[in-house]
């Protein structure tokens, strides 16, 4: 846990009783100056942002702005805020992922830079020039269904997440990113798509095992558990997945899931199991193998 911070002017800052005395005028370099060392200067960048609704290249540029006493006191509640240990992203509402803006709130993970290898692969297995039908299960904010869409406009997208408040995020993110071709359906992995054929299934599903040390350490511990955490292995919902993909996979067609850094071999060998054939394991750029996949083989293959 961050320690609180501790310097008594930026204390006097953001203490919202009546009784405290007129802030003094703070410039952006004194703001940030002042969040120092209770927060990371990049987080404290990234909240200033936030509140004064500029750019990053702004701050630098002009470090004798001064703050309204309403944007100073916002900015040091958010930053007392953030030591206290809540992740930035939920604090000013929004995460980059895949070069695109996503809105997020502790209903829905943060999107992972990790994650964006999902999207590389995915997007190496849709057509360019032919519709594809996609579908992504647990899409939380919305982020790889998205990703895959805006860079795939011929192909159809359906995200399905079991928890209706993240669909509503992830319907609020299609709309202001203008991702026309995808659709979100709320409901449990593969219910809201009994019947249907898709060319490639991709999740991010909850991976980490029930007791993990690390769902109480850092962001972890804001974001929601349900999407995390899977059983004393960690592999529920992976197994769950992959034993039910393949009647929704057409010929030819791919499963690509991201799992945490000691489940690729496991995860092969729960494809293997279910016939997937060409079974890989890929790492991220930490080089940690983080997306393990497989396909549904048979003659002729029409991958597409
Ligand atoms: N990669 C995340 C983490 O360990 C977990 C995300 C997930 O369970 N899908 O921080």
């Amino acid at each position: 846990m961050s320690r609180l911070p501790t310097d008594p002017d930026y204390l006097l800052r953001h203490d919202n009783s009546s009784m405290s005395p007129p802030l003094p005028q703070t410039t952006i370099a004194q703001a940030l100056q002042q969040t120092r060392p209770d927060i990371a200067v990049t987080d404290a960048r990234m909240l200033l942002q936030s509140v004064l609704n500029v750019s990053h290249a702004h701050l630098i540029a002009h470090p004798s702005q001064e703050l309204a006493p309403e944007q100073a006191q916002q900015f040091y509640s958010l930053a007392a805020r953030r030591a206290a240990g809540e992740p930035v992203a939920y604090l000013v509402g929004e995460r980059e992922f895949y070069s695109l803006n996503f809105k997020v709130t502790p209903a829905v993970l943060i999107p992972r830079p990790e994650t964006e290898l999902l999207v590389d692969l995915a997007l190496g297995r849709v057509s360019t020039e032919r519709p594809c039908k996609v579908l992504d299960l647990g899409t939380g904010s919305g982020a790889v269904a998205i990703a895959i869409a805006k860079h795939r406009p011929l192909a159809s997208i359906t995200a399905v997440d079991s928890s209706e408040t993240a669909i509503v995020i992830a319907r609020m993110n299609a709309k202001h990113l203008v991702a026309t071709n995808v659709r979100m359906l709320a409901g449990d992995w593969f219910s809201g798509v009994a019947g249907e054929e898709f060319d490639l299934i991709v999740s991010n599903p909850p991976y980490v095992a029930d007791g993990d040390p690390h769902l109480e350490q850092g962001d972890l511990r804001f974001e929601p558990h349900t999407a995390l955490a899977a059983g004393s292995d960690g592999l529920d919902c992976i197994r769950c997945i992959i034993t039910s993909a393949m009647v929704h996979l057409s010929t030819g067609g791919w499963l690509l899931l991201e799992h945490g850094y000691d489940q690729a071999a496991a995860c092969r060998q729960l494809l293997s199991k279910a016939g997937f054939s060409e079974v890989f394991s890929h790492p991220d750029l930490a080089g940690t193998m983080r997306v393990s996949g497989g396909k549904r083989q048979n003659s002729p293959a029409q991958s597409c």
